[in-house]
């Protein structure tokens, strides 16, 4: 396992991590790499913002609403 990863693996991570959960391991590799890149940083700050706001409009299937515990 690498433990420094690549701006473009970076992307892909936060980008995978809308849709799946990361493992404990990834996560320990996205933070490290966003604690010394600011671009990244920054993207993934707008995409958990997207996320946040995708989750406020029933964009997806209004049916599947079980793990909405809030
Ligand atoms: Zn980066």
């Amino acid at each position: 396992m690498r433990l420094l990863i690549t701006c473009k693996q970076a992307h892909q991570m936060v980008s995978e991590g809308l849709d799946r959960h990361l493992s404990l391991g990834e996560r320990a590799r996205l933070k490290m790499h966003l604690s010394v890149c600011d671009g990244c940083t920054n993207f993934n700050g707008q995409m958990q913002l997207l996320r946040r706001a995708m989750r406020k409009l029933p964009l997806r299937d209004d049916s599947n609403d079980q793990d909405r515990t809030s």
